[in-house]
């Protein structure tokens, strides 16, 4: 259990992420066209947002452009909505590409900054579809202002948003903040619950974002599978899945047990620093001999 009151960054969706059609007591945030688009999924997943259905792994997302008569048109590696998909690594690839991640990175810096459970829970909600750089230029002077959800719900909807508003989606949030915030003192005296239906209950949090909670603020063996997990899961084969739900399934099975509080750190930012949505930069890539992505860049680009 880390120490709630310990100032520190944590890993949270700092890409955007679209929010499938609202279940009860959940924002109505729509993507933007340059994130994934919001399909049906289960009640809950404010953040997760199922993915359509992948091409299959011989078939880029993308239609290509004709190439050069003789010369190899340069592979498509793409896209958050429709990542191209590997075939399955075998159980204990998966385990070996996980501890190569772990070996690269032992002590994984994330990007989030909250001081306790309720800081990180509103830092979360904040950064749907949004960058963390985002939120957290933004969040000192809100918990400054408010650092609680009595303050948060006396500061209100107009007091919030004046100090997100540089955000993606700030009104929506700027409603949710309060409103969980006010939930919060309803039902559980202004402390943040640790259990998954509770936080799904608040509005604003689905189940990426409960899964932040549990795992970085209480300790929970969680997955929360952002859109670079996603697109990892699936161009690697490590996990692969239609939906971010298949996708944090496959994991937990297939992540060694010791390392699963970890894992969702270290692929969040593999997947940020390394295996990027347009270039994956396998030339420098600590799992790169588990991975069966076809399409390799084993060169960096000339500059
Ligand atoms: S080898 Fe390339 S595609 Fe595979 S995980 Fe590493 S960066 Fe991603």
């Amino acid at each position: 259990m880390p120490d709630p009151n310990r100032r520190a960054q944590v890993t949270a969706p700092g890409e955007p992420i679209p929010a499938p059609p609202a279940a009860a007591g959940e924002a109505v945030i729509p993507p933007p066209p340059s994130t994934l688009p919001p399909l049906p999924g289960p009640p809950g997943a404010a953040d997760v947002p199922p993915m359509p259905p992948a091409a299959d792994s011989a078939t880029p997302p993308e239609r290509r452009p004709a190439a050069p008569r003789g010369r190899r048109p340069a592979p498509l590696h793409g896209s958050a909505a429709a990542p191209r998909r590997a075939r399955l690594m075998s159980a204990d690839a998966a385990a070996g590409f996980i501890r190569a991640l772990a070996q690269a990175t032992p002590d994984p810096q994330t990007e989030l900054l909250y001081t306790d459970p309720y800081s990180l829970l509103v830092a979360v909600v904040l950064s749907a579809q949004t960058t963390d750089a985002a939120v957290n230029r933004a969040t000192p002077a809100l918990f400054a202002a408010a650092p609680d959800p009595a303050a948060m719900v006396a500061l209100g909807e107009a007091g919030v948003a004046a100090h997100i508003r540089t955000i993606g989606l700030w009104q929506a949030k700027a409603r949710n903040v309060v409103a969980l915030s006010r939930l919060l003192l309803e039902r559980h005296g202004g402390a943040v619950p640790e259990t998954r239906e509770a936080l799904e209950a608040l509005p604003g949090v689905g189940r990426k974002t409960a899964n932040v909670v549990l795992n970085v603020a209480f300790g929970a063996e969680t997955m929360a599978v952002d859109t670079h997990i996603f697109r990892i899961g699936n161009r690697t084969g490590l996990a692969p899945g239609r939906t971010p739900r298949e996708v944090e399934d496959r994991l937990v099975k297939r992540c060694p047990p010791a390392l699963l509080r970890s894992a969702h750190h270290w692929l969040i930012l593999h997947g940020r620093y390394v295996c990027k949505a347009r270039l994956p930069e396998c030339w420098r890539c600590a799992a790169r001999a588990f991975c069966n992505y076809r399409d390799k860049v084993l060169v960096a680009p000339a500059r």
